[in-house]
């Protein structure tokens, strides 16, 4: 079973792409960046957003392993979602996306995996 943490838009999550719906659809179907992990299984400890504009990332996951911590959880691989992909590439998102995967996987030594459901 894989452990992920989902980092969102804020800006999207749940006003355009509602309810997350599409990556729950995704993850159950083993659809989009999710396949790797369709016969293994995905357990979804966290789902948090970037924090709105600019781009909070590094302090909200900061934030999130503390809390991981806390109550004894932990993740093996950070997702960062179609919609900071879609984001930065329809939109005037500031995030550098391989920068930000390259910083995440820095500070905390998991996978990053950019995207994550294909609609
Ligand atoms: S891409 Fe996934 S994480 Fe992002 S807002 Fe849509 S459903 Fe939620
Ligand atoms: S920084 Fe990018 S991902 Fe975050 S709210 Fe703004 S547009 Fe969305």
């Amino acid at each position: 079973m894989a452990n992920i943490v989902i980092i969102s838009c804020d800006k999207i999550r749940d006003k355009s792409c509602v309810a997350c719906i599409k990556c729950f659809k995704a993850i159950k179907e083993g659809a989009g960046e999710y396949e790797r992990f369709k016969d293994e299984g995905i357990n979804v400890i966290a789902m948090t957003t970037c924090g709105d504009c600019p781009g909070l990332v590094m302090p909200k996951m900061a934030l999130v392993k503390d809390i991981c911590n806390q109550y004894g959880v932990d993740f093996d691989y950070i997702f960062i979602g179609t919609c900071i992909v879609k984001a930065t590439e329809t939109a005037k998102c500031p995030i550098d996306i391989p920068e930000l995967k390259k910083k995440l996987e820095n500070k905390f030594g998991k996978e990053v995996i950019i995207g994550t459901h294909p609609w």
